[in-house]
């Protein structure tokens, strides 16, 4: 039996307490992992974990890395003891290398809670293995999608492209304990679900200059960032289409996307 081609996704995965109160985002994570074709491992592209170079874990077992401060402390008692993918990872390296992308690997990291908060929800058996891929936050968004480029060929081989970010994530603008959603967020939110749904990439990898109100909707680029690989991997002329909606703490956005050429 052949493996389905799989498409590439982009989940935006909240402030951490969402592991304790996941909410709607929640719901439509179990949604989604359960619908989608069972992968045979994840590749998950998380924003927090930001590198010089293209680094991908390759942990037999990775660790469950609770890397947030000041949190409420039940969750710091939350693992995901989904086993890892050496030979996935070595699998990544190689195709990055043959791309002229080279990339390192790292066989002790963990797995971050951009991974593993939405994971968690998505497979909660904790069976399905797991490596990540780092980001480069000084290099720019054509960059990140000549990384997800070189990987598409890991969707004909069962393995589920997950990036974790965030479409709007400004956290000196998040308000904590709730509020309205700010105009600013909206519009952003907005530009970015029509320019994926009309495949305008050059609006896209130019966003910086492109979308109104992008330095306010990410003062700092790595929780966009993961969106270029998954749209890299989905290949030309890829388009995204909106699986999710809405906000969380006032401006963050909760947006998540579907890839396909
Ligand atoms: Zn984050």
């Amino acid at each position: 039996m052949t493996d389905p081609v799989l498409d590439s996704y982009f989940v935006s995965h909240g402030a951490p307490t969402l592991a304790l109160d996941p909410g709607a985002t929640g719901e439509f994570w179990q949604r989604l992992g359960a619908e989608l074709p069972r992968p045979r491992a994840v590749l998950a592209v998380s924003a927090h974990w930001a590198t010089a170079a293209p680094e991908v874990s390759a942990a037999a077992k990775p660790d469950t890395i609770h890397d947030f401060y000041g949190f409420p402390e039940p969750l710091y008692r939350i693992f995901y003891p989904a086993p890892g993918a050496p030979a996935l990872g070595e699998r990544v390296a190689a195709l990055l290398g043959a791309a002229g992308l080279a990339c390192t690997i790292d066989r002790d990291r963990g797995l971050d809670h951009g991974a593993w908060v939405p994971l968690r929800s998505m497979f909660p058996a904790a069976d399905v293995p797991v490596v990540q891929l780092a980001v480069q936050p000084q290099l720019d968004a054509l960059w990140h999608q000549r990384l997800g480029a070189a990987l598409a060929p890991l969707r004909s081989e069962g393995v589920l492209i997950l990036a974790s970010g965030g479409a709007v994530h400004n956290l000196r603008e998040v308000a904590w304990h709730g509020g309205e959603t700010p105009e600013w967020a909206r519009e952003f939110d907005e530009w970015l679900a029509a320019a994926l749904a009309a495949g305008r990439e050059g609006d896209l990898v130019g966003w910086q200059r492109k979308a109104p109100q992008a330095r306010r909707a990410h003062p700092t680029p790595e929780h966009f960032l993961p969106l270029f690989v998954a749209l890299g991997a989905a290949g030309p002329g890829a388009r995204g289409t909106r699986l999710f909606q809405g906000f969380t703490l006032g401006s963050m956005s909760m947006a998540a996307f579907r890839f396909a050429a």
